[in-house]
């Protein structure tokens, strides 16, 4: 069969929106699914407030390395000072039947090993984004879940938030004719002595924190893959939270139909993160497009003025990430980002950095 382009970005097209359309959703008729959360820090807080308004999953257990802090946590969540674990012996969370999954919320190179130990104890397995600080880890981590029967999804939020489907929806439905182009950036000022400026503990600088949202986004806003990337890398700020990891990173990706992307990430400025797309009969831009809240979609379509500010409030991503989540665990659905979603990011940073001359 001969493709030519605009077939060709079609296809690509299709097969994304049917992977992002909120067509798995919760029932109010589901029980609750079980989550142990592992790492009680700042994403893991939000995750839980979540998890608490959504209809079919609860906080059942926490792992941590302070038993303060988690029994501080067990008290406001209802939950049983037995099922506090920590790091040394969570392995016996494989008993505790109140436990159907495991939310990794730990430094990246960290979820390489708690995927595995939660796969292990028979654990369905939410992993925070990046899925791991390298390839050879999540090829890891999908194994191990396969092996154990269990399911592995990767918390890529925005493909569970309804401004950025919105965008896709408009951009699947032709509203902006022709995609020609997308832009996209984020990153924030960083303050010293942040696990994230250990090489070890977070793989990289800001591409593995927050330029992951761009690098993710270009790939649902034109449903393609990239295949041609280039990228620079600097350090600007010598002033000692730069030793390990780069401070900025701009890249460009050209999509097989012929879009082209480009997009940047900093750790040493306030950079708001957005995406905007240029088609040939308008443009569309969410802008913010990653916070957990007041996401407003702009545009103007054929003509038409476009502004749609989005009202939810956090945590109503994670509240979603998590209904998403436990659908798919208590009816054997395989989530919409799973564990190969996560791969596929860190194989394309694992490129971006070797084009930036950064060894990985
Ligand atoms: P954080 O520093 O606030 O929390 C990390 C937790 O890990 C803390 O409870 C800490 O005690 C624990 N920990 C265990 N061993 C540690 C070690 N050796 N060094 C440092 N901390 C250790 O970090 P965070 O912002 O919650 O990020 C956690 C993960 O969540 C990261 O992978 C990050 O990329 C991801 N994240 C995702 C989002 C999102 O919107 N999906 C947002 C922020 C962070």
């Amino acid at each position: 069969m001969n493709l030519n382009r605009r077939d060709f970005a079609k296809l690509g097209a299709l097969g994304l929106a049917s992977r992002l359309a909120p067509k798995l959703n919760a029932q109010t008729s589901e029980k609750k699914t079980g989550y142990a959360v592992i790492g009680l820090g700042r994403i893991a807080g939000h995750f839980m407030a979540g998890v608490r308004n959504s209809i079919n999953s609860q906080i059942t257990a926490l792992v941590s390395g302070h038993r303060d802090k988690a029994e501080r946590i067990a008290t406001e969540y209802g939950i049983s000072t037995n099922s506090i674990y920590s790091y040394e012996d969570f392995d016996r969370i494989a008993e505790n039947k109140a436990v159907d999954a495991v939310y990794v919320a730990l430094p990246n190179s960290m979820h390489c090993e708690y995927t595995i130990r939660a796969a292990k104890a028979g654990k369905h397995v939410l992993c925070e984004k990046p899925m791991a600080t390298n390839v050879a880890d999540c090829e890891s981590m999908i194994a191990a879940c396969k092996a154990a029967n269990v399911k592995l999804m990767i918390a890529y939020r925005c493909h569970y938030e309804p401004t950025n489907l919105k965008a896709v929806k408009l951009i699947r439905d032709g509203a902006l004719g022709q995609v020609q182009a997308v832009e996209s950036s984020f990153g924030f000022n960083i303050r010293p002595g942040e696990w994230r400026l250990s090489k070890k503990l977070a793989g990289g600088g800001p591409l593995f924190d927050v330029g992951i949202y761009s690098l993710n986004a270009c790939r649902y806003l034109t449903g393609e893959e990239p295949e041609d990337i280039t990228a620079y890398a600097s350090v600007l700020d010598h002033d000692g939270r730069f030793n390990e990891v780069e401070e900025n990173v701009s890249w460009t990706m050209r999509f097989p139909s012929g879009i082209v992307a480009s997009c940047c990430t900093t750790y040493g400025a306030p950079m708001e993160g957005f995406f905007r797309v240029h088609g040939s009969k308008g443009w569309l831009e969410v802008s913010p497009a990653f916070i957990y809240e007041g996401l407003r979609l702009r545009g103007e379509l054929s003509g038409t003025a476009l502004d749609e500010p989005n009202a939810a409030r956090d945590p109503s991503h994670f509240q979603a990430e998590a209904e998403h989540f436990s659908h798919c665990v208590q009816n054997g659905i395989e989530p919409q980002s799973p564990g190969e979603e996560g791969m596929r990011d860190m194989q394309y940073i694992t490129r971006i950095y070797r084009s930036a001359g950064i060894a990985i």
